[in-house]
């Protein structure tokens, strides 16, 4: 027999990371730092910090179509057409044509298949759960309790905190823990006296926005060759500054100044080779996206970071003697209780007054108001909360930084502000639920062959009377402050996806029975396989996500080394 010993080595590593994006970038920085040799193993095309971020200095009319997309690009695109992406950008949102999928109920999957993943394209609202976000579950009887309690997560949130660089400020809030903060951005006039008014007349705090931009860049982001945020609003066509987290700016370069990190491009991550024997993962088959080669590479330690559905379908196709319905599936929950959050939802006010205040440039972050229903005495008719996201601006005043238009009318109105104008837009948190789910099509593939995803989830009865109130006290604040034309507004449209928070669907649970991943993001049956991305959310909280991805892999990490290190995997 004449066996490439050479070849099975250089294609064996420490670890294997399947995904390049906002975990996985944590996963490849902590276990490469941590001494382990890491592959991280991307689906997309390759995107080099600062030097592929082509449109990031263009000026509206410098794009063909004055920043929209044409009607090719909308039907390549149709998942993130709902807000996201426009003519500058729509090349970090995957293009769907090509990448399908089957919605069984309406459902909106919007992703970025390159290096960076949806770091590139997130909005950047970075919260911590709060103690009650880890103990609804078990106190209402719902899906299943978290094997966790916000005191499992505060030093790994404080640890991911200083290194992305969040700014805001601290307001010793319960419903909304505060992190470690750089500064805040600044309210605009109408945003102070929204504050106020909503202070005085409903006693509810409203807050600036948390967001993972550098206002003050510490000697540890700069060492990454990150600056300080110029307030372009850009952001979705990628940061030349790296001003705000992404893998690309922050976790990669940090991984990669170990030398323990490779990167494969293209490489689409279709199962997880099982050992038998072992009952452990013994490594991953990959296509390349442009060859369709298959290859194996080899690892003692497997961090699935794909995104919450990239990384249960890999999961669901990884079938083997011992695990016929996916590996780790013997509680039947892989696919199950697929989590999201509401979105298009709110309420809008025109504002009279403050003609004479102004700002200067173009903010990436809005205010933030808590959630205070089903919160301290408050209680309702259904269970758990939502709150806002929003702000007052003018109308026509981003200096050029997004509205078209060109010659002598476009110069007369970057002088002339138009009315003050206030949103906001409520971020509800869905329930748990097994027959909210998605699971691989068993007869449509895609052009690679494999199974492509089938989504059958929708919102409950519980979700639609919590969207009334997102209406309702949006335009209760709205009144309160005295602005005018208070309208509500619910999309039609809106339904599961749109709330860019896919969460569950290989849940975290203490019962090997009832659940997927144990505490520490471990599958319980293939102990060193972890999966530390949306998948192993027991319940979706309703403030934005990825900052607890972030510390649940960090922990994950830690444990994994330390575990590796007792020769336990
Ligand atoms: C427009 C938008 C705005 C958002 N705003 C916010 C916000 O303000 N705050 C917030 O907390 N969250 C926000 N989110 C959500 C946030 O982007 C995600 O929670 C976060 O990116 C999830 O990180 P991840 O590592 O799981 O996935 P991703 O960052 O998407 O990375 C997954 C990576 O895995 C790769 N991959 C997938 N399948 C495979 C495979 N089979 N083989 C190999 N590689 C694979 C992908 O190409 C991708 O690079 C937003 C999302 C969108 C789309
Ligand atoms: S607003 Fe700040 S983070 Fe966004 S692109 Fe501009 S400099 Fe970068």
């Amino acid at each position: 027999m004449n066996l490439n010993i050479n070849a099975q080595k250089a294609q064996t590593f420490d670890a294997i990371v399947v995904g390049s994006g906002i975990t996985g970038g944590w996963a490849a920085k902590e276990l490469t730092e941590k001494g382990l040799n890491v592959l991280v193993l991307e689906r997309g095309y390759e995107i080099k910090h600062v030097e592929d971020y082509k449109t990031a200095m263009q000026d509206p009319w410098e794009f063909e179509h004055r920043g929209k997309i044409t009607a090719v690009s909308a039907e390549e695109h149709y998942a993130s057409m709902f807000f996201s992406a426009k003519e500058g950008s729509q090349f970090n949102f995957t293009n769907d044509k090509e990448h399908p999928y089957i919605q069984k109920r309406p459902f909106n999957w919007i992703r970025g298949y390159h290096t960076g993943g949806k770091s590139l394209i997130w909005g950047k609202h970075t919260y911590r759960w709060n103690r009650e976000d880890f103990m609804a579950n078990a106190k209402e009887g719902l899906g299943v309790d978290w094997p966790i309690r916000y005191e499992d997560l505060v030093p790994w949130y404080t640890y991911v905190e200083k290194f992305v660089g969040i700014s805001g400020q601290a307001e010793g809030l319960d419903v909304l823990p505060d992190s470690t903060f750089l500064p805040p951005m600044a309210m605009t006039a109408p945003e102070r006296h929204f504050k106020k008014s909503v202070a005085q007349k409903l006693n509810r705090p409203i807050v600036m926005g948390r967001v993972a931009h550098l206002t003050k860049p510490q000697p540890w982001h700069t060492a990454v060759g990150r600056a300080s945020c110029q307030f372009r609003n850009r952001c979705t066509r990628g940061c030349p500054f790296g001003a705000y987290f992404s893998s690309l700016a922050a976790t990669l370069p940090a991984a990669r100044s170990t030398n323990r990190l490779t990167i494969i491009h293209n490489a689409i991550v279709k199962e997880i080779i099982l050992d038998d024997h072992a009952q452990k993962a013994k490594g991953v088959r990959v296509i390349d996206q442009n060859t369709m080669e298959v290859r194996e590479f080899y690892a003692k330690v497997l961090f699935l970071n794909a995104g919450t559905i990239g990384s249960t379908s890999i999961l669901m196709n990884s079938k083997s003697a011992r695990f016929p319905n996916g590996l780790g599936n013997d509680s039947d929950q892989l696919g199950r209780n697929l989590m999201d959050h509401h979105l298009a939802v709110g309420a809008r006010a025109d504002i009279e007054g403050f003609e004479d205040d102004h700002y200067f440039g173009a903010r990436p972050g809005s205010l933030y108001i808590p959630r205070f229903r089903n919160w301290g005495n408050d209680k309702r008719d259904y269970l758990r909360g939502f709150g806002y996201q929003g702000g007052a601006s003018r109308a026509d005043w981003a200096r050029g930084g997004t509205e078209p238009g060109f010659g002598a009318d476009f110069k007369k109105k970057m002088t002339q502000p138009g009315p003050w104008k206030m949103s906001l837009t409520g971020f509800g948190e869905v329930l748990p639920d097994p027959n909210n789910r998605f699971y691989l099509s068993p007869d449509k593939t895609d052009k690679w062959g494999q199974p492509q995803v089938v989504f059958d989830a929708d919102f409950s009865a519980n979700d639609r009377a919590m969207r009334k109130d997102i209406m309702n006290d949006g335009a209760e604040m709205l009144e309160a402050a005295g602005f005018k034309n208070v309208t509500t507004y619910d999309n039609p449209a809106a339904h599961m996806g749109l709330g860019i928070h896919e969460m569950g669907t290989a849940r975290m649970g203490k019962d090997p029975k009832t659940s997927v991943l144990n505490k520490y993001n471990q599958v319980h049956t293939c102990k060193n396989v972890f999966v530390t991305d949306g998948s192993g959310m027991t319940s979706a909280s309703n403030v934005n996500p990825s900052l607890t991805y972030m510390a649940l892999t960090a922990r994950a990490a830690s444990y994994a080394v330390a575990q590796l290190k007792a020769k336990n995997l």
